[in-house]
């Protein structure tokens, strides 16, 4: 099947007089038969149904269109993005390891990874993702285990280089994870370019109208943890919390995946309800025609704003001369996002006076819906930074996040011109 098709019809299929429509399984439970039954489950010993907390059939649905659209063997989803990021890494760091991280990523996400995972042990470099591969690699220790990036980063709008990351990754015997939120697998698969783990904030484009926080883990099934057996024991080595069981042996290519249910979903419980994972398929069905007309919206007004005066810079990778175009375009051909970045000339003043301004796009702290959003990073999603980790981010005083809806452009236009002369004198 190809991508559109995938976005309808992957993940349930519909049996002789079942519903045609991904039911929702709003149970925390399942009923068997017998004990033994349900001991064999327990064991991980066969397949079924017994707690929504570690499986539920409406969440596994989704979770297996979303991995059938990033092309990997199977796939989880979270109760945010923020816990696929840190299952993600969490899954194969502990007390003691230490993972490599790009500086462009989520602001949510960097605190995750500076301070609160700090907390638990694990400790992390970030190094700026456009720096050559060696400079990267000098970043890595023998207790390194991952390396973590964003494919278009939130809200920097930095654009990675997935085949430099994955071969530094590789090259160092760990797996890359890329949070692949903003592109979305309709117009990037980290997979197809190296990436071995790929983590989505499924509360953006992929629900797409706002309803969900969730999120989503995908294992491409590539990365060879035995190979690396001495980095990953507890993919290698007998989990003594599930009988012993060896995660690579019993489950081959879905070894993480599987242990990040068994185990983290287990203890850790970010489940989504199975209500929010039905809206999240339905907003999965139309993906791929969304970001065709997200991506279109953003051309035609990152070039407006290109060519206006009172703007003093933008940042999107459709733009010819922009930092990123190669690099877009190489890994995503067809469209980027529909997520631009610009600066209000006057800086942080003006910046604010823009946003209050502004009547048809909306302030608010979300990103990627279909309706324009607009945020002023500085003042809202990376206010816990100074500015000088405002710098290492990407992110100035006077960058305005402007996420084109699916309206018509020409509205969209005229909302921004009429702010921005109310703004700029
Ligand atoms: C929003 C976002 C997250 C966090 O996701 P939540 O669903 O808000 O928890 C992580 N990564 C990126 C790139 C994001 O945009």
């Amino acid at each position: 099947m190809r991508i559109d098709t995938k976005c309808i019809q992957s993940g349930y299929t519909p049996k002789n007089g079942e519903a045609r429509i991904l039911p929702i399984y709003q149970s925390t439970t399942f009923k068997y038969d017998s004990t033994e039954h349900m001991g064999r489950l327990f064991d991980l010993e066969e397949d079924g149904y017994f707690y929504t907390r570690l499986a539920n059939p409406t969440n596994d649905a989704v979770a297996a269109k979303i991995a059938d659209l990033e092309g990997g063997v199977a796939g989880m989803l979270t109760s945010s993005g923020q816990s696929a990021c840190f299952y993600s890494i969490f899954n194969i760091c502990e007390a003691g390891d230490h993972f490599v991280c790009s500086t462009s990523i989520y602001g949510g996400t960097y605190n995750l990874f500076s301070v609160t995972m700090k907390k638990l042990g694990i400790d992390v470099t970030f190094v700026d993702p456009d720096a050559p591969a060696e400079k990267i690699a000098a970043a890595f220790r023998p207790n390194t285990k991952a390396l973590f990036g964003e494919t278009i980063a939130n809200p920097a709008l930095v654009v990675l280089d997935i085949e430099k990351f994955a071969k530094v990754a590789h090259d160092h015997g760990v797996p890359l994870i890329v949070d692949n939120t903003f592109a979305t697998p309709i117009n990037c698969r980290p997979i197809e370019w190296g990436a071995d783990i790929v983590v989505h904030s499924t509360t953006k484009y992929m629900d797409g109208h706002a309803t969900s926080v969730g999120g989503a883990i995908v294992d491409s099934g590539n990365f060879d943890w035995e190979a690396h057996s001495n980095k990953f024991p507890g993919l290698t080595t007998p989990d003594e919390s599930y009988h012993g069981v060896v995660y690579t042996e019993r489950f081959g290519k879905a070894a993480y995946i599987t242990k990040a249910t068994a185990t983290l979903m287990r203890d850790l419980g970010s489940i989504p309800s199975p209500h929010n994972s039905f809206l999240l398929n339905l907003g999965l069905e139309t993906l791929a025609l969304r970001m065709r007309k997200h991506c279109e919206n953003a051309q035609k007004i990152a070039e407006y704003l290109s060519k206006n005066d009172k703007v003093s810079w933008v940042s999107f990778s459709g733009l010819e001369g922009d930092k990123y175009h190669e690099l877009a375009q190489k890994y995503m051909p067809s469209g980027s996002c529909g997520v631009i970045s610009f600066g209000v000339k006057g800086g942080r003043d003006n910046a604010v006076k823009f946003m209050d301004s502004l009547k048809l796009a909306a302030i608010v702290t979300h990103v990627a819906d279909a309706r324009t959003s607009v945020l002023h990073p500085a003042s809202h999603t990376h206010r816990q930074m100074n500015d000088e980790e405002l710098k290492a981010a990407g992110v100035t005083p006077d960058l305005i996040r402007f996420s084109v809806g699916i309206e018509d452009a020409d509205d969209i236009i005229e909302d921004i011109e009429n702010a921005l002369n109310a703004a700029v004198k």
